[in-house]
């Protein structure tokens, strides 16, 4: 499939990389719509996560379920989804008080691992929302709207 891939620091090319195959608990996404962010220039450059290349970035994105691993519950081939980026640890300090968002390793689909600028992205079940009719471009901007509403004092 083809996948923009950052390479190493400050490298970005189009490439074709294999179709992720969806472990137990993931599901098979075909990437409909995807953001681009200004912390994707940040990641590019170090300037945010780990620099841990390669990485497929893009974490704001909205798609068709392809294929469900074998755990999953709730959803099947051709519902449509947005993703929830963020993968909190559930055991640290915030996370116990429900403030996953400030977990102490937080990660993130498109930042700490593949994410939505790819023609497909494997992404836990449990990061997935039903979007119903709701064009993909819409709902792709689910993400920064939450950060919109949940960041600052
Ligand atoms: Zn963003
Ligand atoms: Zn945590």
């Amino acid at each position: 499939m083809k996948a923009v891939v950052y390479d190493a620091l400050g490298s970005v090319g189009l490439s074709d990389i294999d179709v992720p195959k969806p472990a137990a608990d993931e599901v098979l996404i075909r990437v409909e719509a995807s953001g681009v962010c200004h912390t994707d220039i940040e990641i590019l450059h170090g300037g945010y996560g780990n620099a841990d290349f390669p990485l497929v970035p893009g974490h704001e994105y909205a798609g068709t379920v392809e294929e469900v691993g074998a755990d999953v519950k709730g959803f099947k081939a051709g519902d449509r989804v947005v993703v929830d980026p963020n993968l909190s640890c559930g055991t640290c300090r915030a996370c116990r008080r429900g403030l996953t968002n400030l977990c102490e390793t937080l990660g993130a689909y498109g930042v700490s691992t593949n994410g939505g600028f790819a023609e497909y992205s494997t992404v836990k079940a449990e990061n997935l929302v039903s979007i119903g009719d709701m064009p993909f471009d819409m709902a792709a901007l689910a993400e920064p709207m939450g950060c919109v509403l949940n960041g600052g004092p």
